[in-house]
């Protein structure tokens, strides 16, 4: 066990909240500031409720232009780019170009399965040990695709990413309904799908609020509501503040999801993180026409979760949008969507659509490390998978505070 180290962490979406329960259970004195009332939110809030450890594949990927061009010209285009006189937007776009390369999608999705399958590992752990119910299931998951071609490379590369196909199993279209009977009219559009059996889904706002009811019950743990700021003090150390006054913080772990980049700037680092809004609906529809496994409707890149008795549906990503309001035509485009690809869903009650906006890196890689400043960690960048990511990326956390304690190498 390392030696007891008092640390801060700053933002309580499901990255803080994670990381502040890997360093709990470490024997560290811990301290969560959140600036809202109540934590998990923001982007954490009504996700698509995915724990989708087999398919991390970064959105950066050669061909993914092309295909984005094909996107942008649809109506209710699954993509859309809004472009602003904004220099950040256009340096982010540009690393995303970057990153489209076969090579650079191959070694950054290797990375991504590393850190998404050890956090399935340790949240076995942390269930088996009594975290509440947050709705958590391992139904495994589906990916439908319309074409043929698209079909065939998903196939051949969701085998090499996984280095295990017994991992993943590749369906024909009848095989596919018949794991998910809710999507039958799809049939005769489908060229296949992809069948991860040991993928989960969850409710993150209720992980959320498990693993803080789970903090609540531990002495070295302390949740403190109000705003925080960074700056560098005379040793070039990081020095944060609570809404304006001086915070004693010790070791700094900035998890303040898409936030971080602002809270960085005055500490002279330029973190390359950009808001890609999404959004959601959830369904209550009849008990009987619940799908069991969890789908995504790859072509419109829509993700389907069951989440107990509701149906959780999320979608779009909208480049350039710049908060969170609910635009009501990209809300109309994806209930119409809903529609379509599941007519016969008899639904009972319908809750208030959401949005969030990923913190994303061009690479979809996260920043999970060190930085130059001896006493500031990150933890921020999770983009489309915060969730499936957060337990893997508190291990890393916790781990390279261990070896602050002379324990290893850099991070
Ligand atoms: C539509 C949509 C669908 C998604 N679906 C999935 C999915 O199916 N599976 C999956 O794995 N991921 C999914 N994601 C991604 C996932 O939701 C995010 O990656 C994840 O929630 C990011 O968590 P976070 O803790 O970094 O950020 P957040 O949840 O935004 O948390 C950051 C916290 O920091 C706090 N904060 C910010 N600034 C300050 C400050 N100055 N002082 C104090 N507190 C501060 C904020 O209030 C907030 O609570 C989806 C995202 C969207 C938008």
């Amino acid at each position: 066990m390392p030696a007891r180290q008092t640390i801060t962490i700053i933002g309580g979406g499901v990255i803080g909240l994670t990381t502040a329960f890997a360093l709990v259970r470490e024997g560290h004195d811990v301290t969560l500031i959140e600036r809202h009332d109540a934590t998990g939110r923001e982007a954490s809030y009504a996700n698509g409720g995915q724990l989708s450890y087999r398919y991390v594949k970064p959105l950066a990927d050669a061909g993914v232009v092309r295909e984005a061009i094909g996107w942008l010209l649809r109506e209710n285009s699954p993509i859309s780019l809004r472009l602003r006189a904004d220099p950040h937007q256009w340096l982010w776009l540009a690393a995303f170009l970057r990153a489209c390369s076969r090579r650079t999608n191959r070694r950054n999705a290797a990375l991504l399965l590393d850190l998404a399958l050890s956090g399935q590992r340790e949240l076995q752990v942390w269930r088996e040990e009594g975290l509440g119910n947050f709705l958590w299931r391992r139904p495994g998951k589906l990916v439908l695709y319309r074409n043929a071609e698209t079909f065939r490379k998903a196939a051949e590369s969701a085998v090499q990413t996984a280095g295990d196909a017994s991992q993943e199993q590749a369906l024909s279209p009848t095989a596919c309904i018949a794991a998910a009977p809710a999507f039958a009219d799809l049939l005769p559009r489908l060229a296949g799908g992809i069948f991860s059996p040991q993928d989960e889904v969850g409710d993150c706002h209720l992980f959320c609020e498990a693993l803080r009811a789970a903090l609540a019950k531990e002495s070295g743990f302390r949740l403190v509501h109000g705003v925080a700021t960074l700056r560098r003090d005379a040793r070039g150390q990081c020095e944060v503040m609570l809404d304006g006054q001086d915070f004693e913080a010790g070791l700094v772990v900035l998890a303040a999801g898409i936030a971080s980049r602002a809270l960085a700037r005055p500490l002279g680092l330029g973190l390359p993180l950009y808001g890609l809004k999404g959004y959601s609906l959830t369904y209550r529809p009849s008990p009987d026409f619940l799908p069991e496994i969890s789908v995504t409707d790859y072509d419109n890149r829509v993700v389907y979760a069951r989440l107990g008795e509701r149906l959780r549906v999320a979608a779009m990503v909208d480049i350039g949008a710049e908060d969170t309001s609910l635009d009501p035509r990209r809300i109309a485009g994806l209930r119409a969507l809903v529609a379509r690809t599941l007519p016969g869903m008899p639904v009972m009650e319908d809750e208030p659509p959401w949005a969030g906006l990923r913190p994303a890196t061009p690479t979809g890689v996260p920043l999970v490390t060190r930085t130059r400043i001896d006493n500031l960690l990150l933890n921020v960048g999770h983009g489309a998978l915060g969730f499936t990511l957060s337990v893997g990326s508190a291990l890393r956390i916790r781990d390279i505070v261990a070896r602050r304690d002379g324990k290893g190498g850099s991070a």
